[in-house]
């Protein structure tokens, strides 16, 4: 990595780090993280005052669980089969429009158990690395914690903890899906247990739906979202990182990062040696506008959360209710319910039947006495890759500029080892994992 740090041009119309980091989510800031612990002078970009990111106002799951790649088979038949209910947890609208009709193509090519037997280590390790990173920068009680981490980390107030993950099943279908995926994550290696109902309950009495059983993954964790993303913030401020609140317009090989006006500071573009574009969902659109003829198979995802006090409800541990598709976090006194997942573009409107899926839920657990007011509910676009594997590595052709994106459902999960991937390749040392199974060139 280089350390030039190179004078602003004329009139402060550009500036310079070293690395310049577009996207303030779990990502962004993960990779800001690991690039200040390499030594880099980091700036970040994010148009923070729209507050239109994943990673806050999701589940909080860290799950290395989570092996199976979204584009399982059986995905497909079940997103035709849901496709006209307006209340199903997945969802695909019809939509003439090149990139989605590419990305739905490429989805269905990885759609087969040959690719699933290859995704599946690849996002065990990058799961399970990443707790270890987790660890580190929280504080956890974890196997991988280092001696001391626990009462100072770097990263306090996080609520993170090695929670373990329930999941549920009711139905004969969901309890096939649940088992399924059990041994499948049992052959990648992980510590899981199989539960009867009774079993379930002793391990969680406060689970207020019906179940006929579910399986214990005792790997994983759960984090605040909100709390995990300010805490970094404070911390990288403290470590020198400069945050810079602009909307990008667009990407350009000679000048970096065009802003969409000026910084607060009267800066027009900003520039480093090295570019990491980590803006979720939206990374395709300025990727594009390199030029490089690189179209960037990442749609947006979206997804509903709805966080509610509850009176006596005192759960523990995060569970997936699989017949829903319905996740339930405990959070700092609360519980947030997440779900659904849509393929429908930036599209904004609230689809009344998915919420209220999620609403019913969360209505049971807060109880009957209590009201949950209709604009409390939270959407996010997930930036979902067409593999179901991450997308981190140089830009083919115009290599100073990264990918950090496509994380899907697993973004806030595998943000830490994305950062210290990217770190690696711009350090030029030894990968903490192989990258090559994550690289953009994958897509040309
Ligand atoms: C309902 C729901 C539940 C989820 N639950 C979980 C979970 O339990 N566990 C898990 O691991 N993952 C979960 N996810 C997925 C996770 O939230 C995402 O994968 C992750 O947050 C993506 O992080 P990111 O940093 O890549 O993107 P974002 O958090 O979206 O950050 C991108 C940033 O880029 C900025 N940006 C974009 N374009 C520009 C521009 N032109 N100029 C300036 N700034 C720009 C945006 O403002 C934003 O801040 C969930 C997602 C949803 C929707």
């Amino acid at each position: 990595m280089h350390t030039d740090s190179r004078s602003s041009e004329a009139g402060r119309t550009s500036g310079r780090a070293d690395v310049v980091v577009l996207g303030g989510g779990a990502v962004g800031l993960s990779t800001a993280w690991y690039l200040v612990e390499a030594g880099a002078r980091v700036t970040v970009i994010d148009r923070m005052s729209a507050g239109d990111k994943a990673s806050t106002g999701n589940a909080g799951m860290l799950v290395p669980s989570h092996v199976i790649p979204l584009s399982a088979p059986g995905v497909i038949s079940k997103g035709l089969r849901w496709m006209l209910s307006s209340s199903s947890p997945f969802h695909i609208s019809p939509r003439l429009n090149l990139d989605f009709l590419r990305w739905l193509w490429i989805f269905a090519r990885h759609a087969n158990p040959k690719h699933v037997a290859y995704g599946i280590p690849i996002l065990r390790d990058l799961s399970m690395e990443s707790l270890r990173l987790f660890d580190t920068l929280c504080g956890g009680d974890g196997p991988g914690a280092s001696p001391g981490t626990a009462s100072t980390p770097p990263l306090p107030g996080t609520g993170y903890s090695r929670t373990g993950l329930l999941m549920l099943h009711r139905g004969d279908v969901a309890r096939r899906d649940n088992l399924h995926e059990a041994d499948l994550a049992e052959g990648a290696g992980l510590d899981l247990r199989r539960l009867s109902e009774a079993e379930a309950r002793a391990l969680e009495p406060d689970i207020r739906t019906n179940i006929t059983g579910g399986v214990f993954y005792a790997t994983d964790a759960a984090i605040h979202p909100e709390r995990f993303l300010a805490a970094m913030e404070t911390a990288l401020r403290a470590r020198g990182v400069e945050f810079v609140d602009a909307s990008a317009l667009r990407l350009d090989r000679q000048v970096g990062v065009v802003l969409d006006g000026t910084a607060e500071d009267g800066r027009r573009s900003i520039d480093g040696d090295f570019v990491v574009v980590a803006a979720g969902a939206w990374t395709p659109g300025l990727i594009r506008t390199l030029g490089t003829g690189l179209r960037l198979p990442v749609e947006p995802a979206r997804g509903y959360s709805i966080t509610v006090k509850t009176h006596d409800a005192a759960i523990r541990i995060p569970s997936v209710l699989m017949d829903e598709r319905i996740t339930v976090t405990p959070m700092a006194g609360e519980i947030r319910f997440s779900g659904t997942l849509t393929l429908s573009g930036f599209n904004t409107r609230v689809e009344a039947r998915r919420v209220e899926s999620v609403r019913h839920l969360a209505q049971l657990y807060a109880g009957p006495s209590l009201t949950i007011e209709k604009p409390g509910v939270w959407a996010g676009f997930r930036p979902a890759s067409p593999d179901g594997l991450p997308i981190i590595g140089p830009v083919p052709g115009a290599e100073r500029f990264l990918l950090a994106s496509g994380h899907g459902m697993l973004g806030v999960t595998q943000a830490p080892i994305t950062g210290h991937l990217i770190a690696d390749i711009l350090s030029e040392r030894t990968p903490i994992l192989d990258p090559r199974p994550l690289l953009p060139s994958r897509f040309i």
